[in-house]
């Protein structure tokens, strides 16, 4: 596991697997703890790297409701976790599947855990809306097309969006659960504002990105989601996300997502 300050007030801890992500933010003593890694080690240090940066972690959050984001509780058992009303009805609708998704995983690394996942404790939180930090004031807007649930989490004060699975420079869109190539456009076109407002884009899976860069993968993400659209077999997949496994997310995208790539 890596952590990484991108300001003062946002440290970025990027996970073992699939370069996962979680943000934590801070604002006065207060900070907030934003997706998770994924490995028990990385969860169990995670409290002990945050407490000696000066980040007392308060509140969690997952930007949508995929097993790889939802594993705050595992390192903060004492909290709860926010999520979208879009995600909470996600987790009502398929109750253990969270669960399920990461026993999968754990049995396909040999990974076994301390503790099993709770998601009880999850609270619903207005999406478009606000959230208080410390005197400071998130926007929660509306983040889906990859799964059909979800939320980007946007720090003014601190010019740090925080995406969820998009805009990533690792993985092309990648359409999961409920994802379709309609409702990611109209997140794109969502981040877009966003993006010219930041100083910082974090991603769910991949280091962070400058604005610069995170508007060349709002343009390159646009363009595949119109050769997907067109049901192109073999586009032009964007430099550096061009290879063999993320030809398979294509294929899969293709057949309808949520393919056995779909995280
Ligand atoms: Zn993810």
């Amino acid at each position: 596991m890596r952590a990484v300050s991108v300001t003062g007030d946002a440290i970025v801890v990027t996970s073992l697997l699939w370069q996962t992500t979680a943000t934590a933010l801070r604002a006065g003593d207060e900070a907030m703890l934003i997706d998770s890694p994924y490995f028990p080690d990385e969860l169990e240090v995670l409290p002990t790297v945050l407490a000696q940066a000066g980040f007392e972690v308060k509140a969690l959050l997952a930007t949508h409701g995929d097993f790889d984001h939802v594993l705050g509780r595992l390192a903060f058992p004492e909290l709860s976790l926010g999520v979208a009303e879009s995600t909470m009805l996600r987790l009502q609708n398929k109750p253990g599947e969270a669960q399920r998704d990461l026993r999968n995983r754990d049995n396909e690394h040999y990974v076994t855990r301390p503790r099993p996942l709770a998601l009880g404790g999850t609270q619903t939180l207005p999406v478009p809306g606000k959230l208080e930090l410390g005197g400071e004031e998130l926007e929660l807007h509306r983040a889906e097309g990859h799964t059909d649930e979800g939320m980007a989490v946007f720090a003014p004060w601190l010019g740090v969006l925080i995406t969820g699975d998009y805009l990533s420079s690792v993985e092309i869109p990648m359409l999961g659960p409920g994802g379709t190539v309609t409702e990611y456009r109209a997140t794109l076109a969502r981040l877009a504002p966003l993006v010219e407002r930041s100083e910082t884009v974090v991603t769910g899976h991949g280091p962070p990105s400058s604005r610069d860069q995170a508007v060349r993968l709002l343009d390159e993400d646009t363009e595949y989601l119109a050769a997907l659209e067109r049901g192109e077999e073999r586009p032009r997949l964007p430099d550096g996300r061009d290879d063999a496994h993320q030809r398979r997310v294509h294929s899969d995208n293709l057949a309808g997502g949520a393919g056995a790539a779909a995280r």
